[in-house]
């Protein structure tokens, strides 16, 4: 199959967090998953990324991995659709990463808003590091190596896919062949779950609902989540649009559901107790397939350690093809 003829690709990453949570899951995972069955999906675990602000801690990784992998898995990621790899293990993004180092202006980089926006959110790091600089050089490497035509993007990662453009076309201009494919940034509908306390989800905020998360653990965290802070007694009005409830059914209930907590929570015809049971069925419905489908890999993790090998081999098969035309292109193969 050539380059012209083969499907339509979509690449994307996680950083290795570990379990994931509700907001993963409706962020990001669920669409990961409808796009399998659309494009090649390559889905990889960014433990390189996550070197760039974490490399003081590698710690966790090990776990990690697995435990993300897992979730993905479970989720309905299919291995048969999609190369579900490591960052780490196609060593091919490091090489593009430092040959595009080569031809990037330095101020395309400083110029990305999340560097200073980063630097200042995580004062506890140490970031004034050339890797932190370099990171959205290496997710341009991470697109381009593998000619993905799409990455599913949400918020401020479209200017990385702008960079991710500008750096493929300054590299075809400069050796004058059509080697980088400009990729398309993919705006698809994702939602936003807040945490039980409005926030946004986070494990480190302690408001999140994992993937895998006991039904009892789950009934009690919706049981207890922050409501419109207004409504004191049962007898007071509540307004949906100051509660992080009402934002649980705008993803989980149909319009009747809605229609009925709108006018209830306003009129103070209905209580929180009865307002939180159709979201806690929804949650608890939603999330007891994916704990079952977890299970045999929970029970071997060799299992999915062996998944993570395979579409890593497959994702090295590609990225090496590419990296043969890089180095033709730059004439690093004619000595
Ligand atoms: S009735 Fe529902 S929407 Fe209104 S404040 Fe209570 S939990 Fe929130």
């Amino acid at each position: 199959m050539t380059e012209q003829e083969r499907p339509r690709r979509v690449l994307s990453g996680m950083r290795p967090t570990g379990k994931m949570h509700l907001g993963h899951y409706h962020g990001a995972l669920k669409n990961w998953v409808n796009l399998q069955g659309e494009y090649e999906s390559f889905c990889f675990v960014a433990d390189w990324h996550a070197l760039t602000t974490d490399y003081g801690d590698t710690e966790l990784f090990a776990n990690n991995v697995v435990d993300m992998v897992i979730d993905w898995l479970a989720a309905g990621i299919d291995p048969k659709n999609a190369s579900i790899f490591l960052q780490s293990a196609v060593p091919e993004h490091a090489e593009l990463h430092l040959l595009l180092s080569m031809t990037t202006p330095l101020s395309w980089l400083e110029r990305v808003p999340s560097y200073k926006e980063q630097q200042t959110r995580l004062k506890s790091k140490s970031l004034d590091t050339y890797g932190f600089l370099g990171y959205p050089l290496l997710q341009a490497a991470d697109i381009l190596i593998y000619g993905a035509e799409f990455v599913p993007v949400g918020g401020d990662q479209a200017a990385h896919v702008e960079l991710t453009r500008e750096v493929a076309r300054r590299f075809n201009h400069l050796y004058d062949a059509p080697v980088l494919v400009e990729p398309k940034a993919l705006h698809t509908p994702v939602t936003k779950l807040p945490g039980v306390d409005g926030q946004k989800m986070s494990k480190s905020y302690n408001n999140s609902i994992a993937l895998r998360e006991a039904p009892e653990s789950v009934e009690k965290k919706i049981r207890t989540m922050q409501t419109d802070p207004a409504r004191v007694r049962r007898t007071d009005p509540g307004d949906p649009d100051k509660c992080p409830v009402w934002q649980f059914h705008e993803i989980y209930s149909d319009v009747k559901t809605r229609q009925w907590v709108r006018e209830g929570c306003t009129s103070a015809g209905i209580g929180c107790v009865d307002c939180k049971k159709p979201v806690i069925e929804a949650v608890l419905g939603e999330l007891e397939p994916i704990r079952k489908a977890a299970r045999p890999y929970e029970d071997n993790p060799d299992e999915v350690r062996a998944i993570i090998v395979e579409g890593s081999e497959r994702a090295r098969e590609s990225a090496g093809a590419t990296m043969q035309r890089v180095r033709g292109a730059m004439g690093l193969d004619r000595w």
